[in-house]
Order: C-alpha cells, then structure tokens, then sequence
C-alpha cells in the first residue's frame, strides 16, 4: 500500500503555481541547480542516505525519500518538510521486489518521472570470517547491496530514459580498496559495486545517464555503531597522510549534489573517495 504522502506535499502538488516557485527549498543561499529534477534516494531515513536527501532538496530537486520501517520514513520525511523542502516518502526494503515497485510507483505518481537514482542502501549482518559465512549471509548481504541496485534501476530505466539524461549514485566503502578482515562479505559486496558502476556507465552512456559510485570512509552513522568497537577506531584509519578522524554524513552529500548536478555532465563510470584519504596518495 502506498504510503499516505502529507498533506502538506498533496497540497503543493494540487496548487496552481509553478512548480519551481512551489518546490523550492527555503534555503536562499543554496543554488537551484537540481530545480525541476525528481530523485530516488534508497536508504535514506538516517545517515548517509538521509544527508543526501536534504542536500539534493536543498538544491532544489523533488526527493522521493524510503527505506524499510515506516516510522523512519515517516520521522524523516517530517523533519525535510519541516525544513520547506520537497519530499514524500515511501517503504521500500531493497531486497523486496514488490517494495522496489512500490517506490516506482511512489516517484512516477507524485513526481511524474524520475531524473536521479541514488542507491544508499546497504547492510552488513555479520562481523566475521568470509569463508565462515552462511549461505544465508551471502545471500542477504549480495541481494540488498548488490543486485538490488541493478535490479531497481531496471524498473526505473523506462523512466529516466524519457527524460534525456539522467544521473545514478552507487554508495560503496573505503573497504572496497582496503578490506577489513572481519567484514569479508560486505568488503566484498562493495567491490562488486565499482564494478557495477563501471558496467551500467558503459551500457548506460548512449541512453544519456551517467552512473557514478561514491566511496565512503568511515562515516559517523548508526551503521558503525554496531561494528565500531570490533573493526573501526581512529587507529584503524589508513596509514599515510589523511585527516585523522571520522567524517560526517553531510561531508558525502555534496559530491552526490554535484555528480547529479550539469557540472558533472562529462563525468560517468567514476568512484569517487570522500574518506578524508586516498589511496593514490
Ligand atoms: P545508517 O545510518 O545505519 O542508515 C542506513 C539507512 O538505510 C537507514 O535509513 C535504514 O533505514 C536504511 N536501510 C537499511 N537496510 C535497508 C534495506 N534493506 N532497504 C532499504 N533501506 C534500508 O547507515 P549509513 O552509515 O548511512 O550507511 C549508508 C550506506 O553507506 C550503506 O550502503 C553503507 O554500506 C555505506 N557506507 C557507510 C559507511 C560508514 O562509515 N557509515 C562507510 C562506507 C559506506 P531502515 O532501518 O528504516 O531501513
């Protein structure tokens, strides 16, 4: 069932005034690079996902908020709104089909198309060996952090085809280059994501979207919290010149604003490092 969309975004929706002049966020100082633009943000109720989805707001984009609990979707869409931006929301746990169908139907039925897919969704359900893995760990882990890009992004294709162009953000790790030995799996699972990126970008080019993947350091979110005191810690961070500590979620939203922004027009099949450290140094 669709998730009931406020009435404040109802409201906007039904009004008379131009959609720009209705949608923009109330942030004057911010430009309106992303005015007119709709996007699909998975896993973004808190964190990384959340950051995202208020910078692309703020830029004046249409944001289609989801992830799996309903109270999240919720809490998350109340505080953009609050903040005069333009959001709704929707569940959508990743690894459902009929969630990630949902969610098409969310963005085509509120927002009219879709411009930008930004695939923040992830989990990591073990903290151990890869070769101690269940098949059930496999499974979970490469379904929602793996497949469930590709598979959501064929749903939305159609979509954003008739737009012309259009701009897909993978979210992949710091551990994709440097695996931690107690999250095999997820290291894994995240390596497959430049990969991926890397396949869509050349496949993706002729139809006009271009397919980006941003790689997080250890960013300060719930999602760390549970690993942290086993894997993470300042004296884990790699060796050589960095800043010595953890970044903030904000700090990974400004590169996806502008990888869906026209300034990076010329720019596909990248991943890109926001980890205070490269390994090219
Ligand atoms: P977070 O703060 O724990 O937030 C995770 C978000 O994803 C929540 O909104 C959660 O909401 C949602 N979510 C979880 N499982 C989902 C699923 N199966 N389907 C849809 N939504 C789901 O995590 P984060 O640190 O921002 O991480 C976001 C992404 O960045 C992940 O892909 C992670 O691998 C990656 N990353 C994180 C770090 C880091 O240091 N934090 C570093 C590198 C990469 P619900 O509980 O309501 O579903």
């Amino acid at each position: 069932m669709l998730r009931a969309v406020s009435g404040a975004f109802r409201g906007l929706r039904n009004s008379s005034m131009p959609l720009s002049a209705r949608m923009s966020s109330n942030s004057a100082d911010r430009s309106c690079a992303l005015a007119e633009k709709v996007a699909v943000i998975t896993g973004s109720t808190k964190g990384i996902g959340f950051a995202i989805a208020r910078r692309l707001a703020q830029d004046g984009a249409h944001v289609v908020i989801s992830s799996r609990k309903q109270q999240n979707v919720d809490r998350a869409v109340a505080v953009l709104q609050g903040e005069g931006l333009s959001v709704t929301g929707t569940v959508c746990h990743v690894g459902k089909a009929e969630d990630r169908e949902r969610l098409v139907a969310t963005a085509l039925e509120h927002c009219g198309g879709v411009d930008f897919l930004v695939c923040v969704a992830g989990v990591n359900p073990l903290v151990g060996s890869t070769l101690g893995a269940s098949e059930q760990v496999w499974d979970k882990i490469l379904d929602v952090n793996v497949k469930s890009p590709a598979l959501l992004l064929s749903q939305l294709l159609p979509h954003m085809e008739n737009r012309g162009t259009g701009s897909v953000v993978l979210v992949s790790s710091m551990v994709a280059y440097m695996p931690i030995p107690k999250l095999g799996v997820y290291n894994i699972s995240k390596t497959a994501l430049l990969g991926l990126c890397k396949s869509l970008a050349v496949e993706l080019a002729p139809k006009g979207i271009r397919v980006n993947c941003l790689v997080p350091g250890i960013i300060k979110t719930e999602f760390i919290q549970v690993v942290r005191i086993t894997v993470f810690a300042p004296q884990h961070l790699p060796h050589g010149p960095h800043c010595r500590r953890f970044g903030e979620p904000e700090e990974c939203a400004g590169i996806v604003a502008f990888l869906c922004s026209p300034d990076a027009s010329y720019i596909t099949g990248e991943n890109i490092m926001v980890a205070g450290y490269s390994p090219k140094l």
